[in-house]
């Protein structure tokens, strides 16, 4: 059945007709087809039958209900569209529904889903190309680029030119800067101006062929816009961090080298509370703070895959910030999926570190999070941002006078990335725990004398890389660690 009715569509619509044969009536055939619509890790999905069919330039797939007119004008002004660009092997699909059913929009994989509107209008036409060439392409540059074939087709455009945002940080000109609640409505009027200004620039420098490049690159398009400012007298190094559009589970999607955040639209940090770097409404709006975030996090990212050097590290891992799910009331990192599910930024780093070594079932507990927890000290901003509020905010009882003791030998706060050794030491020699395996601290505290007796890279090594043994058994390491906590730590007082 299925391969009867893809006959009978390739027949209609086989481009390399010959061009003597009698042109077949425009009579749009549609076949039935079941799809799943599923957005990435979210809950929401649904199955629906949708009337599919295919030109030489892209597969379309309309609701049932949708008018034939409606379904013409979306098919000609896509395939106008497609038929100026060069996709060698790409066969973009547009999935067109209701506005009633689905008024999101939501790009995947050469895949745009999306609903009835007006296809002419500029935002449609930056997400076919966004589907074409990338959906994690340079949004500006996308836009830019649709204002300019809106122009070439005599169809509504905008203005070109360049002018100077209210908010620095817009000058990236990327998904967010276009999206009223990151930055002014003013400043979104300056950024839809200022990318057709920007595209028109360089085709007229590069032309066209050179151009698609940037659409299939974000980072030579953000080369191109640095140019374009220099030109225009503007000294700014635009961000690289690419966004786009998260359909109706999330606000947005950032893309990277190192895996794709996904930010459910009702995210709040558990944490927000307590942690003086989250503001209100953080990362659902004000883009210079959400650019803060993912710039720091994705650099520090970066910095432990170099720390750690192991051989392969799987960089297709996802980061959903959604509200806790029923399992589990803390952020983690699910092996299975390899997917961080993250309710407090001040986990990221924590998680991220389970996600790049990807500990066994077998392992031990201070190997997995004594680990963890050792390592997320060392490069995690949010992390630390918590932890300095926690500590130097704690009323002095039984349980916590280990703090104010380590407090009074100081003449300044707690500086959590100064004094996490000292910390987890006393703690430890406090509640008297000897077992790593008792405690994330002290796990923590035990991977931190092996890597000062080793170094990182055979701690690295012994755990997660080739096992290569340490000099001395574990049970012989455990009595020695403990030794030096008792010895170490007899100035302060004893938990009862
Ligand atoms: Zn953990």
């Amino acid at each position: 059945m299925t391969i009867l009715l893809m006959l009978l569509t390739s027949c209609v619509n086989n481009p390399s007709m010959p061009s003597d044969s009698v042109p077949i009536p425009v009579e749009r055939q549609y076949v039935s087809a079941d799809i799943t619509y599923s957005e990435s890790t979210a809950q929401y999905a649904f199955r629906l039958n949708m009337d599919s069919t295919e030109t030489s330039f892209a597969k379309y797939y309309f609701e049932p209900g949708i008018e034939d007119e409606e379904r013409e004008a979306c098919i000609e002004t896509t395939d106008d569209l497609l038929s100026s660009q060069s996709l060698q092997d790409v066969v973009p699909e547009i999935y067109i529904f209701s506005q009633e059913r689905y008024g999101y929009k939501y790009i995947d994989d050469h895949k745009l889903y999306s609903s009835v509107q007006d296809w002419r209008s500029i935002e449609y036409i930056t997400d076919v190309l966004l589907a074409a060439y990338d959906e994690g392409a340079h949004y500006g540059t996308a836009f830019g680029y649709a204002n300019h074939l809106a122009k070439i087709n005599q169809w509504d455009s905008y203005d070109s030119k360049f002018s100077h945002p209210s908010v620095g940080d817009v000058f990236d000109l990327n998904y967010l800067c276009f999206d009223e609640d990151f930055v002014t409505d003013n400043d979104v009027v300056v950024a839809k101006e200022m990318s057709c200004d920007f595209v028109e620039w360089y085709l007229k420098q590069q032309g066209e062929q050179a151009f698609w490049q940037l659409l299939s690159s974000c980072s030579r398009s953000v080369d191109a816009l640095a140019a374009y400012y220099q030109e225009n007298g503007v000294a700014y190094a635009p961000s690289s961090i690419q966004y786009g559009a998260g359909g109706r589970s999330y606000d947005y999607i950032v893309y990277s080298d190192s895996g794709t955040f996904y930010i459910a639209k009702d995210w709040t940090d558990i944490n927000a509370e307590y942690n003086p770097l989250i503001t209100d409404g953080f990362l659902h709006s004000n883009y210079t703070d959400t650019k803060a975030f993912f710039e720091i996090n994705l650099k520090q990212m970066k910095q432990y895959q170099d720390l750690f050097k192991l051989d392969d590290y799987n960089h297709n891992l996802e980061i959903v910030f959604s509200k806790p799910i029923a399992a589990s009331k803390t952020s983690f990192y699910q092996s299975l999926n390899h997917r961080i599910y993250l309710y407090n930024v001040d986990s990221l780093m924590h998680e991220y570190i389970h996600a790049l070594t990807m500990p066994t079932a077998s392992m031990k507990r201070w190997q997995v999070e004594g680990f963890a927890r050792y390592f997320s000290y060392y490069y995690d901003h949010y992390g630390m941002a918590l932890l300095n509020q926690d500590y130097n905010h704690t009323p002095d009882t039984a349980t916590t006078k280990w703090i104010h003791e380590y407090l009074a030998t100081l003449d300044r706060p707690i500086d959590m990335a100064k004094d996490y050794c000292e910390l987890e030491n006393i703690a430890i020699y406090h509640f008297g725990f000897t077992d790593p395996n008792a405690d994330y601290v002290v796990g923590s505290s035990f991977v931190q004398y092996l890597v000062k007796q080793y170094g990182e890279d055979a701690v690295v090594d012994h755990i997660y890389g080739n096992g290569t043994p340490l000099p001395k058994t574990y049970v012989e390491l455990v009595k020695e660690w403990n030794k030096y906590i008792e010895s170490e730590y007899e100035g302060y007082s004893k938990y009862k």
